[in-house]
């Protein structure tokens, strides 16, 4: 039994590295493609700030006019908030919202834990169990797992296994245009909100800005099938990936979508003209 025990760690271990290959090759190629950009675009999505870049805010091209309207459009977690995350993978938002939630509270309670912040709760929901895996030993390494504000569910965002009403926030970031039933999706997000609670949805897009346009279905069309080639040893994948991006509705569309789920003041915002976008709603 002894041999067996030794085994038995072995293969835990073997399995572990294969999850942590399998998500760190995820990490290099979403950091490949986006040129590090999705970065930029998650803190965008969870606090709603201007980026400081080496390049400047410009490289974000937003098409609001009215700067105040896209602030208050956005997540602003507060301490004490229900948030799920869905398509969360290996946590990437979910991290932003506790941080975010740290330095809100940090900056009125000058570092004492308040009341407020130990209800706070982030729950990542993911359908692919080894993604998870791998959000839970990151959130150990971060040492959040010892302050029990995230718990890691697995589960389809067409049927969520949450109560009505029983989050603050929902956020869905590169993952809707993975599911089946956008639809189905959108009307469980809706089901899960707590009236006030809002929805965002960060996704990549569509361009529709003269020359950029073109240059980037070049991009899309032969640059990210390469690259997928060379550094994931998978070709098809990648050439899919840009498939599904243009069959994945326009921003109009799917605002319209959103409105049709049931939710209000619906709105989106274009980053470098569309590549990305962040829609908006809120429940009422
Ligand atoms: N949100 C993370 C990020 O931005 O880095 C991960 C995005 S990754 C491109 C897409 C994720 O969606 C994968 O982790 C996949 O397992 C998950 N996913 C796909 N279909 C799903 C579904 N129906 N319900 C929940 N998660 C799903």
């Amino acid at each position: 039994s002894g041999f067996k025990q030794v085994r038995e760690d072995e293969k835990s271990k073997l399995v572990g590295n294969v999850f942590s290959s399998v998500a760190s090759s995820y990490d290099v190629m979403n950091d490949l493609m986006s040129a590090g950009l999705h970065r930029l675009w998650k803190d965008r999505l969870v606090s709603g700030a201007q980026s400081i870049t080496p390049y400047g805010d410009s490289l974000f091209l937003p098409d609001s006019s009215d700067f105040f309207s896209r602030l208050i459009s956005k997540l602003n977690p507060f301490p004490g908030m229900k948030h799920l995350d869905v398509a969360g993978g290996t946590g990437d938002v979910a991290f932003r919202v506790v941080e975010r939630i740290k330095s809100v509270s940090h900056r009125a309670t000058q570092g004492t834990l308040t009341d407020m912040e130990e209800d706070t709760h982030i729950y990542v929901c993911d359908i692919n169990p080894n993604m998870l895996e791998v959000g839970k030993k990151r959130a150990a390494e971060k040492g959040y797992n010892e302050e029990q504000c995230l718990s890691w569910v697995q589960g389809d965002a067409e049927a969520l296994s949450f109560e009505d009403g029983s989050m603050d926030g929902y956020t869905i970031a590169f993952g809707i245009r993975n599911v089946t039933h956008i639809e189905k999706a959108l009307s469980e997000a809706y089901r899960v909100l707590k009236k006030g609670g809002r929805f965002l949805c960060l996704e990549l897009s569509h361009v529709d800005v003269p020359v950029f346009k073109d240059i980037y279905d070049i991009y899309s069309f032969s640059v990210i099938p390469a690259v997928g080639e060379l550094v994931a040893g998978d070709r098809q994948s990648y050439q899919y990936l840009v498939e599904s991006i243009r069959r994945f509705p326009k921003q109009e569309k799917f605002a319209q979508m959103i409105q049709e789920a049931g939710f209000e003041a619906v709105e989106y915002e274009n980053l470098v003209g569309g590549v990305v976008a962040i829609h908006s709603g809120v429940k009422l």
